[in-house]
């Protein structure tokens, strides 16, 4: 065995690989460009602080899946876990919205998470990242949603559909919290450990928990589509509206929540069929 090996979660792309990786890349970035997203790159690391304000402090990603780092001059950094933290911090300190909005763009690169190594997930990934900036128009959550099943349509994914859900806003997600939190606490003693520890720091997050004695208490529990408020409800409603139009398959999933607090209003993912445990190919909000 030799002396090193790569460290555990990450890959080698080896000379033979690399021709499929640039067709995947190579179709991303035609897609991306064809519908109007411009390319930004922002560093692999960025201070600490961004993403535990972006992403939410009590996150798991930001609780336990960050690399985090101090340089010699002492300054707390983080490898970016995700992009839109950094996306966010470049449009905001480069005077992004004076410009035409929306503002429109796209990201790929790796992306570090100290995540548990499984069939799929490597703590080294790539993420394509995909932005539109200045806007609150559900047709907004719909061009991505387009342009990702395109995306995987175009590389031979078949059965696609969408699972889809709201997750609300800063005026009306409070309450319903609330309220999954008080359900939650009358059965406190049916739910599994890291979902009691959930409930205090980040409770949304007990919807999507894998544990088998969660999901019987999750079936039951409030779904969030009822207690939006009306402009969450609305701007959900003309999102299946779109989705109707176009024939595109759609599941609702009261589940469907996202580890990051910056997600307001839709979250969805692209489901496949036929590629075993990993349905999900893709999310987004
Ligand atoms: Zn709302
Ligand atoms: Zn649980």
């Amino acid at each position: 065995m030799p002396r090193f090996q790569r460290p555990t979660g990450t890959l080698d792309i080896l000379p033979e690989e690399q021709s499929y990786w640039e067709h995947v890349r190579a179709h991303a970035i035609r897609l991306a460009r064809r519908a109007g997203f411009e390319r930004i790159d922002v560093p692999v690391f960025e201070a600490t602080d961004l993403f535990a304000r972006g992403i939410g402090a009590a996150t798991d990603v930001v609780e336990k899946e960050m690399y985090t780092f101090n340089d010699k001059g002492g300054n707390s950094l983080t490898l970016r876990p995700e992009f839109t933290a950094g996306v966010v911090r470049a449009y905001i300190e480069h005077g992004m919205h004076v410009r035409p909005q929306p503002v429109k763009l796209y990201s790929i690169g790796p992306v570090f998470r100290y995540d548990r190594p499984q069939a799929g997930r490597y703590r080294q990934f790539h993420q394509l990242n995909l932005e539109i900036l200045g806007t609150q128009d559900p047709a907004a959550d719909l061009e991505i949603m387009l342009l990702v099943w395109d995306l995987y349509a175009g590389l031979g994914f078949r059965g696609l559909s969408f699972q889809l859900n709201s997750t609300g806003c800063p005026r009306c997600r409070p309450a319903y919290v609330e309220l999954l939190k008080s359900y939650y606490h009358r059965h406190v003693d049916q739910i599994c450990d890291d979902c009691r520890r959930r409930l205090e720091t980040n409770p949304l997050r007990v919807l999507d928990c894998k544990a088998a004695q969660c999901q019987p208490v999750i079936e039951a529990a409030p779904p969030i589509g009822d207690h939006l408020c009306d402009e969450c409800a609305d701007h959900f409603a003309q999102l299946r509206e779109y989705l109707d139009l176009l024939g595109k398959p759609y599941t609702l999933n009261h589940r469907l929540v996202r580890g990051l607090d910056y997600y307001t209003k839709t979250v969805f993912e692209v489901w496949a069929a036929g590629i075993g445990a990993q349905a999900a190919v893709c999310g987004g909000g």
